[in-house]
């Protein structure tokens, strides 16, 4: 089994104002001291979440508050993980003086991850810069948990057959899930201790009992990080979104890794 893992170091991120541009660039007079010299930089607007880090770690490091550019990328495998993590982040927090390329890398996503499952990029401030993913799937997509509504993913999305459920893990990350769902006519999925993030779900979970929701499609419940949150089986392989909770990783309603580790994760 696969887990793909929350891309959240932090249980309880620090408040902050919603970006007024998403996916605007940073601005160069706000650029942390931090930052080794060069074109790229990540400014104060930075709300460690730690996509770019998962994205480029050979860019990107942790003070611990937020992230920084530890290195300037300078080859090309890097320059494009770079330029990911600056379409990826949700505060517009990255910036670079090369403008060149960042069409092309908005363009890559949903960037795929395995054989049907992507990861979608464009994450949410909404959502704490949580991830989120498609499956495409023969009966109809998935989008697990939602990215930032932005109309160029969502022609990348119409090109693969468009959005049929969006399954919401929990009340943090539902994000944009409304427009997406009016967007593509989507059944959103939720738990009903969820519920109140996402009143006007379609279709809701009951109970703590893992559900079958479709073919290869199993919910399972994970109560902990919040009361109804659920994670979501596909094909026996991968379960999406298990989560991260001060620094240990759950699945199935116990840490991954410690003294009761069960599943352990392959980025790990
Ligand atoms: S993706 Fe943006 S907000 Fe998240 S840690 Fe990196 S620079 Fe900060």
């Amino acid at each position: 089994m696969r887990i793909i893992r929350v891309g959240r170091s932090k249980l309880f991120p620090k408040p902050v104002a919603l970006c007024p541009n998403p996916g605007s660039m940073a601005d160069a007079n706000r650029r942390l001291s931090e930052n080794v010299p060069g074109e790229w930089y990540v400014d104060s607007t930075c709300i460690n979440c730690d996509t770019c880090r998962q994205l480029a770690p050979e860019t990107f490091g942790d003070t611990g508050e937020f992230s920084f550019v530890t290195s300037q990328p300078e080859e090309f495998p890097q320059i494009l993980a770079a330029r990911r993590a600056l379409v990826a982040c949700p505060t517009g927090s990255i910036g670079t003086s090369d403008k060149t390329g960042l069409s092309a890398a908005a363009d890559e996503f949903p960037l795929a991850i395995a054989d049907g499952v992507s990861y979608c990029g464009f994450n949410s401030q909404k959502s704490y810069g949580g991830n989120s993913y498609l499956v495409e799937h023969p009966a109809g997509n998935w989008l697990i948990d939602s990215p930032r509504f932005v109309e160029r993913l969502a022609r990348r999305f119409e090109a693969k057959g468009g959005i049929r459920y969006i399954f919401l893990t929990h009340r943090d990350d539902v994000a944009d899930a409304a427009l997406w769902a009016r967007r593509f006519g989507a059944e959103r999925i939720i738990h009903r201790l969820e519920l109140s993030s996402q009143p006007e779900s379609e279709r809701i979970i009951d109970g703590f009992e893992p559900v079958q929701l479709a073919e290869d499609f199993l919910a399972i419940p994970t109560p902990g990080h919040t009361r109804g949150h659920t994670a979501l089986l596909y094909r026996n392989l991968f379960l999406l979104r298990a989560i991260t909770c001060g620094g240990v990783e759950y699945a199935g309603g116990f840490p991954l890794r410690g003294r009761s580790a069960g599943i352990r994760g392959p980025n790990r």
